[in-house]
């Protein structure tokens, strides 16, 4: 599914001697490599304020917390995620509520959300799953004017856009991971929350670092979620390659819908535009999921499942409150979904396989 040592020999060269710099600094965590670093993701998201944290649930947390959401409020989500996302929820103090999915899309369902608003909810966190951005003007409606917080959990959705906006841009702020399988990934953990409110940024840049407004003075109450100036050195590296990665990603998708022909297979719906899905994920549909799992990986194709189980049916969570009408889509899905290799890196011979191994199941 990603093989991180095909990377690029050229962005191997330049990641070493932005390590090298870093350790000639002599300065670890919070410092220039990471101010530089959210300089750049601020640009490519054309926010005012990006600020980096140690990974995309704090980034979550930190910016639920920076708007006050917490004990005694509602968030509405999807329980087809990273568990993640509702563990930020939870972490906040805030009561996760989920909502069904779109089964063309695996995206939130509006009409599951919209029975899913009580008095409570302060919040909707989308979640742009595999990496696709949809409908923004419609949850920017149902927002508007009722006092809710609409929210981007951005971690599958680097440089995706939807009518000339970055994925992160259309509500309160958005939240980014850089986990090294995301499409922008570091060698260890890192996130960042984007925004455009200087108050909302402000908070989060304490909260990330022991409530502390200056040295050893604590107004507000914080946690330690600090990013480390080698990872922002390596993620900048990596940043000059971002685009060209993207495209690749995109060509893959393309050559999978145009080769992917097979009557017990589907597809998730299109893209609304080009730019508004960054194939994080490619996702098959099959009713023998695990049977066609077993064919590709007898034919040496690696697969997994996002997600094969969704977050109302975890352990932790199975008395999270939820649609009133069930979450039948989101099982469904999680019980069919099939993730095929998409990454960079992957050869057209590659491509070719997984299509004609897909093509051969029966
Ligand atoms: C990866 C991911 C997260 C969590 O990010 P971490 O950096 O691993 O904490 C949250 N939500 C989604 C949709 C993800 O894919």
């Amino acid at each position: 599914m990603n093989d991180f040592r095909k990377e690029p020999k050229e962005v191997r060269s330049a990641e070493i001697a932005a390590v090298t710099a870093v350790l000639d600094s002599g300065w670890y965590v919070l410092g220039k490599q990471v101010e530089e670093f959210e300089a750049d993701w601020s640009r490519i998201c054309r926010v005012t304020h990006t600020v980096g944290v140690a990974n995309g649930l704090d980034a979550i947390e930190i910016g639920l917390r920076s708007l006050d959401i917490g004990p005694g409020d509602e968030v509405i989500t999807t329980p087809m995620t990273a568990v993640a996302t509702v563990l930020a929820i939870v972490r906040a103090g805030a009561q996760p509520v989920l909502a069904d999915i779109d089964p063309c899309t695996a995206l939130l369902d509006p009409a599951s959300v919209a029975r899913c608003i009580t008095q409570k909810t302060k919040a909707i966190l989308l979640v742009h799953l595999y990496g696709q951005v949809r409908q923004m003007d419609a949850w920017v409606e149902l927002c508007h004017g009722r006092g809710i917080a609409l929210l981007e959990d951005c971690a599958q959705a680097h440089l995706a856009e939807w009518k000339g906006r970055r994925a992160g841009t259309f509500g309160a702020f958005g939240a980014y991971s850089f986990y090294p399988t995301k499409n922008l990934g570091a060698i260890g953990d890192a996130g960042a929350l984007v925004c455009s409110d200087d108050t909302l940024a402000s908070c989060a840049r304490m909260i990330r670092n022991y409530g502390q407004s200056t040295r050893y003075h604590h107004p507000v109450f914080g946690m330690n979620s600090r990013l480390d100036e080698l990872q922002a050195a390596i993620l900048m590296v990596r940043l000059s390659k971002l685009e060209s990665w993207t495209a690749r990603r995109r060509e893959i998708a393309t050559a999978y819908r145009e080769g992917i022909s097979n009557p017990s297979v589907a597809m998730l719906a299109l893209p609304e535009e080009e730019n508004s899905h960054v194939h994080h994920l490619i996702v098959l549909v099959c009713n023998a999921r695990d049977r066609l799992a077993a064919e590709l990986r007898a034919a040496g194709i690696q697969t997994l499942v996002h997600y094969p189980i969704p977050a109302h049916r975890q352990p932790p969570f199975t008395d999270v409150l939820r649609d009133p009408l069930g979450l039948r889509n989101a099982e469904d899905h999680a019980a069919r979904c099939l993730s095929i290799p998409c990454h960079p890196q992957l050869a057209d011979l590659e491509i070719r396989e997984v299509i004609e191994a897909v093509n051969r199941f029966v």
